[in-house]
């Protein structure tokens, strides 16, 4: 039960960190570009780090998420 809702929070901290390196002016940018992020596991080409990371939690649970800027460098 606690994992649980600790998982949860988890989850909603990590939406929060996401949405503050990813504001919706980059996204637009990162779509206007194509899949420009690429899992750093199974090579996905992903549109933009809100779903890199959401692709991380769900395929990837044990893996460190690399924050955006390592995506653009
Ligand atoms: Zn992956």
């Amino acid at each position: 039960m606690t994992r649980g809702l600790q998982k949860q929070q988890a989850r909603a901290n990590a939406d929060k960190r996401a949405a503050a390196h990813a504001p919706p002016k980059s996204q637009l940018k990162a779509m206007a570009e194509g899949n420009k992020f690429k899992c750093p596991k199974c090579m996905l080409m992903i549109a933009n780090y809100k779903l890199v990371v959401q692709h991380m939690e769900a395929k990837h649970p044990k893996e460190v998420i690399p924050s955006e800027a390592s995506f653009n460098a």
